[in-house]
């Protein structure tokens, strides 16, 4: 499956990151044998003892909801924080970032499915935060904000998956053209939509059961 996945995400231009979140350390290890580096995870805890217990060339995405007061335990290290959906979030990852000498890049996360979801702007709201970066950049030196994220609806129904995919990547284009913003990054795209993820315009996908088995 692995090979498989890879040669998908290749082709689409795409970033596998291997959800590795409750698995054992063996596991990531195995894949780590054969060359994969991006892996994310959706506690900071976790994500700690993985990283410690690893080798230090891994990126470590952090992709699930953060409190503030966890930054601190993962700024020194982490690669891409996945899922920022606030300002005071937006905040301290910049301060715990400075303590640390470091940039660190961020991603907002928008409510794309129609389901009631906890997490993740509206689209407004995160135009808002993008702009009030652009405009004030020295606001937040040490974040980057580069892309966003968003999680459909999980459902069968691939009409209504890829219109809220679509959803994303018409706000990146809407903060090119308003924003005069690039938005490099477009993390969309698990287990079971990651297909029509590459295909609406993802360049990172979020893949977890499929790789290690169900949770
Ligand atoms: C768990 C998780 C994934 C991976 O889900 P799978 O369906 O196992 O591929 C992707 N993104 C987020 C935010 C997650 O929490």
């Amino acid at each position: 499956m692995y090979q498989q996945l890879l040669n998908q995400c290749t082709k689409a231009n795409a970033t596998l990151v291997a959800v590795s979140k409750t698995k054992p350390i063996s596991a990531i290890e195995t894949l780590y044998d054969v060359g994969q580096r991006h892996f994310g995870e959706n506690r900071v805890q976790e994500l700690v003892e993985k990283y410690e217990a690893l080798p230090k060339d891994i990126k470590w995405h952090l992709i699930g909801h953060l409190q503030k007061n966890k930054v601190k335990y993962i700024a020194s290290f982490v690669h891409l924080i996945h899922s920022v959906d606030s300002v005071g979030l937006l905040n301290t990852i910049n301060k715990e970032a400075s303590k640390n000498n470091r940039v660190i890049d961020v991603l907002i996360q928008v409510k794309i499915a129609q389901e009631d979801t906890k997490y993740g702007l509206t689209a407004d709201e995160a135009m808002e935060m993008i702009r009030m970066n652009t405009d004030q950049p020295d606001l937040n030196p040490n974040v980057k904000i580069v892309g966003l994220m968003g999680m459909a609806t999980f459902t069968d129904d691939q009409t209504q998956v890829r219109e809220e995919f679509k959803r994303l990547i018409s706000l990146q284009d809407t903060c090119a053209k308003e924003l005069n913003m690039s938005l490099q990054e477009i993390s969309m795209g698990m287990s079971g939509d990651y297909e029509l993820a590459l295909s609406e315009g993802s360049t990172m996908v979020r893949v977890g059961s499929l790789l290690f088995g169900s949770r």
